[in-house]
């Protein structure tokens, strides 16, 4: 069977799970439709290898070998296939469109849910569902030049459809309610992005009171109606808003755009913020008096000078 009709089988049987009412079917749809949707991606990679070897690309092993005629020609080696990172590395060079934040949203959430699903958890399946609708379709018209509903069927079509234009009308509603609350740090309202329920890992989240002031902030999930406050997700979220990025920074030799608060002992001081984001303590000594460096944790013993300028300091001391 094609790549292209095992993806197709892979979305049509996901959809279908998703819609049984048996609760142990939604990871299998979660599995499926996510499955379906990475072989649609090795079809367009597939389509894209040289016709020397049409399955070139999709083998995760590549290596030049040189022909008698000395011309070198890459072959694929052994059995094994791209892996997500592979796949997205290769389109992206091949200059093939993709939302990838969405993509890698949708396959670290299948991961979690396989991890921890619940029979609360549907609400998230249901988020995945939706999310996929909209790689989907762009995939297939732009990537592969197909019309989705011939491609999927406009029985497996009309679910996706209809589940995304539920979902981001539940996701509006919820962001409205959200957005009346005055967040107060830039940070803060990035790191929204990344807000989950704790319990059932849904993002349709809502504040309980408009009124409520930062950072003491009543949340409810609309999917299973856990309450739940602020405080409680806020280290999670600037993990991961800040995670990546601190990753690269400390690989380039830099430093990282957050750390533990000396006050509260949450990883939410923000650097950019001058304060913690949960405690909003500030650190007493942020620039050198001396020389204007910007201080950091380690310097806030210094009495207010930076490491270098400690050093000069004590040393003229000593002379
Ligand atoms: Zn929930
Ligand atoms: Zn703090
Ligand atoms: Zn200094």
């Amino acid at each position: 069977m094609s790549i292209l009709q095992n993806a197709i089988d892979s979305i049509q049987i996901g959809v279908e799970d998703f819609q049984s009412t048996d609760q142990r079917r939604q990871v299998s749809a979660l599995r499926n439709i996510v499955a379906g949707m990475l072989l649609l991606m090795k079809e367009k990679l597939c389509k894209l290898s040289p016709d020397h070897d049409k399955e070139l690309l999709i083998k995760k092993e590549i290596l030049p070998e040189q022909q008698a005629d000395g011309t070198v020609v890459f072959k694929g080696k052994g059995k094994k296939t791209v892996d997500v990172l592979q796949i997205e590395e290769r389109l992206s060079s091949l200059n093939v469109v993709v939302d990838w934040k969405r993509l890698n949203d949708i396959t670290k959430l299948r991961n979690d849910l396989e991890h921890y699903y619940t029979d609360r958890s549907s609400d998230a399946v249901r988020e995945i569902v939706a999310k996929s609708f909209l790689i989907l379709r762009d995939f297939a018209v732009s990537a592969l030049e197909e019309d989705p509903i011939e491609l999927f069927g406009a029985d497996c079509w009309s679910v996706l459809l209809e589940t995304n234009d539920v979902y981001v009308a539940e996701e509006k509603a919820c962001q409205t309610s959200i957005k009346k609350i005055n967040w107060k740090y830039d940070t803060v309202e990035d790191a929204l992005k990344e807000l989950r329920c704790p319990s059932c890992h849904s993002s349709l989240i809502e504040s309980t009171d408009e009124n409520d002031v930062y950072p003491d902030v009543g949340l409810r999930c609309k999917s299973c109606n856990h309450e739940f406050q602020f405080d409680q997700v806020v280290e999670e979220c600037i993990s991961y808003l800040l995670s990546g990025v601190a990753h690269h920074a400390i690989k380039d030799g830099g430093d990282s755009p957050y750390g533990r608060c000396p006050h509260c002992f949450k990883e939410t001081y923000v650097f950019e913020e001058n304060c913690c984001v949960a405690c909003e303590n500030e650190l007493e000594f942020t620039k050198c008096i001396r020389c204007e460096a910007s201080l950091g944790f380690e310097d806030q013993f210094n009495v207010g000078l930076c490491g270098y300028c400690h050093y000069v300091y004590e040393k003229s001391m000593d002379d």
